[in-house]
C-alpha cells in the first residue's frame, strides 16, 4: 500500500461540511480582503497563543518581513538566523533591508542556540530570529536573555510551530518581552508553566501554508507580539503604511489576509490540538519502530519542549539510497534543506563558504522527514518503519 509523504484531501474530507459552508458563507458576501472574518481569527489565535496582538498578513514570508521592516533597518544593521531553514526566513530579512548573518544550529534540535548565535554576535547585530524547525522551538530563555542583554530584537519563526510550547518558570509569565532583561535567569522558583511558539519572543510569525499543521485554502500568514506599538505599525505596513485610506505616514504593501483564508482558518484552529497529539501519537510510533536500527537517529525532544512534528525527521546514514528505497515502495520522504542558507548562490556576496558551519553542512546530508500527518494509520507507519529496518539490514 503505497504511504503518500502528505494527503490533504483527508483532512479536507472529515472537515467537509463545515468547511463548505465557511467559503459559501464568504463568497455570498463578497467581502473577501480583512474585514470582520480576519478581525476574528486574530482574535481567537490570540487567544489561543496567550498574545495580546495578532495581525493577519498574506503569508508567512510577510509576518518576518514586516515587522522586520518595522525595525526600520540602516544599511549594514545585521539579523541572526540559522542556515539550517526554509528560505523565507533568509529572504524576509534581506527584502526587509537587513543583512542575514547566518549562524549553525545545534546537532540534536536542529534549531540556533545562544552559543552558535553569540558565535556570529557583531556590533551591527539589531534582531535575531530563532526558527521553530520541524515544530520543536529552539532553546527561547537562553536566546532571549543574550538578545535582551544586548538591546536586539527577538522575531521567532514559527511557521512551522504553531501549538508547539515551552516550559518557562513561573515568575517570567506576564513580563513583556521588553522587561526581560530585568529577570535573572536563576530559575529560584520550581514552578513552570507553558509558553505557545508565537508567545516566546518580542513579536512571532505564523504561516498558514497548506502543508503547516495549520493550513489554508492558500497562502496566509500572520504576526503576534506583545507591543502594542509595533502591532500597530505592522497594521499599517500591511495596507501600504497609513491607517486612514489614502494618507500613508510609512512606505508599506500590500499583505492582507483574505476573508476566506480566515473563515477556512476559523474551521481549523479548535482541531489543531488533536491534529497535533496525532502527529504525537505518530512519532511515538516511530519512534519505536526505529529503535536500535544502525545508522538511524530519531528526533530528539528537549525536556522543555512539547514538538508538534510538523515534520518527523530522522539523521540517517546513506540518505539518498534511503529516499530512493522508499520511493520505489511507493512511501514518500521529504528533504528539509538540501543545501545551507550561507551556501545559496545569492547570497555569495556575504562570503560563506563550505565549512564555516558543519553541523548545518552534515544535516543538509544526513536529514530526511517522514510522512506524518494525523490521519496515517498504525498500518501505514509500520509500512514505513518496516521498509527503513529494511533499508539498513540488507
Ligand atoms: C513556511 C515557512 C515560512 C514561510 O511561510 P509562507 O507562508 O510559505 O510564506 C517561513 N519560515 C519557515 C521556517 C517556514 O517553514
Amino acid at each position: 500500500m503505497p504511504v503518500p509523504f502528505l494527503d490533504l484531501k483527508l483532512q479536507y474530507n472529515a472537515l467537509k461540511t463545515e468547511l463548505d459552508e465557511a467559503v459559501e458563507r464568504i463568497v455570498s458576501s463578497q467581502s473577501f480582503v480583512l474585514g470582520p472574518e480576519v478581525q476574528a481569527l486574530e482574535e481567537e489565535i490570540a487567544d489561543y497563543l496567550g498574545v495580546p496582538f495578532a495581525v493577519g498578513v498574506a503569508s508567512g514570508t510577510d509576518a518576518l518581513l514586516l515587522p522586520l521592516r518595522a525595525l526600520e533597518p540602516e544599511v549594514g544593521d545585521e539579523v541572526i538566523i540559522p542556515a539550517f531553514t526554509f528560505f523565507a526566513t533568509a529572504g524576509a530579512v534581506w527584502n526587509s533591508g537587513f543583512t542575514p548573518v547566518f549562524c549553525d544550529v545545534d546537532p540534536d534540535i536542529f534549531n540556533l542556540t545562544a552559543e552558535t548565535v553569540e558565535a556570529v554576535w557583531t556590533s551591527r547585530t539589531r534582531a535575531v530570529i530563532p526558527v521553530h524547525l520541524y515544530g520543536q522551538v529552539a532553546p527561547m530563555a537562553e536566546i532571549r536573555e543574550l538578545a535582551k542583554s544586548r538591546g536586539a530584537f527577538v522575531l521567532e519563526d514559527a511557521a512551522q510551530a504553531i501549538g508547539a510550547r515551552q516550559r518557562f518558570p513561573a515568575a517570567r509569565l506576564g513580563a513583556g518581552a521588553s522587561d526581560l532583561a530585568s529577570l535573572s535567569l536563576d530559575e529560584s522558583t520550581t514552578s513552570e508553566e507553558w509558553l505557545m511558539a508565537g508567545a516566546l519572543g518580542d513579536a512571532g510569525a505564523l504561516s498558514f501554508f497548506p502543508t503547516k499543521n495549520l493550513g489554508g485554502f492558500g497562502d496566509g500568514g500572520l504576526v503576534t507580539t506583545s507591543d502594542e506599538a509595533l502591532a500597530e505599525k505592522v497594521s499599517k505596513l500591511r495596507v501600504h503604511g497609513g491607517k486612514q485610506m489614502y494618507h500613508h505616514e510609512m512606505v508599506g504593501t500590500n499583505s492582507r489576509l483574505d476573508a476566506l483564508q480566515a473563515a477556512v482558518l476559523r474551521v481549523k484552529l479548535p482541531h489543531l490540538e488533536s491534529w497535533a497529539e496525532k502527529r504525537q501519537r505518530n512519532a511515538a510510533l516511530y519512534d519505536e519502530l526505529f529503535t536500535g536500527i544502525e545508522g538511524v537517529k530519531t528526533p530528539i525532544v528537549a525536556s522543555k519542549n512539547d514538538h508538534v512534528y510538523n515534520q518527523y525527521t530522522l539523521r540517517v546514514h546513506q540518505r539518498d539510497e534511503l529516499r530512493g528505497f522508499l520511493g520505489e515502495r511507493g512511501i514518500g520522504s521529504g528533504l528539509y534543506y538540501p543545501l545551507g542558507l550561507h551556501l545559496q548562490e545569492c547570497f555569495g556576496e556575504l562570503g560563506g563558504k563550505p565549512g564555516d558551519l558543519p553541523v548545518t553542512e552534515a544535516l543538509t546530508e544526513e536529514v530526511v522527514s517522514l510522512p506524518i500527518f494525523p490521519e496515517l494509520t498504525e498500518g501505514q507507519i509500520t509500512e514505513v518503519g518496516q521498509a527503513v529496518r529494511e533499508f539498513y539490514s540488507r
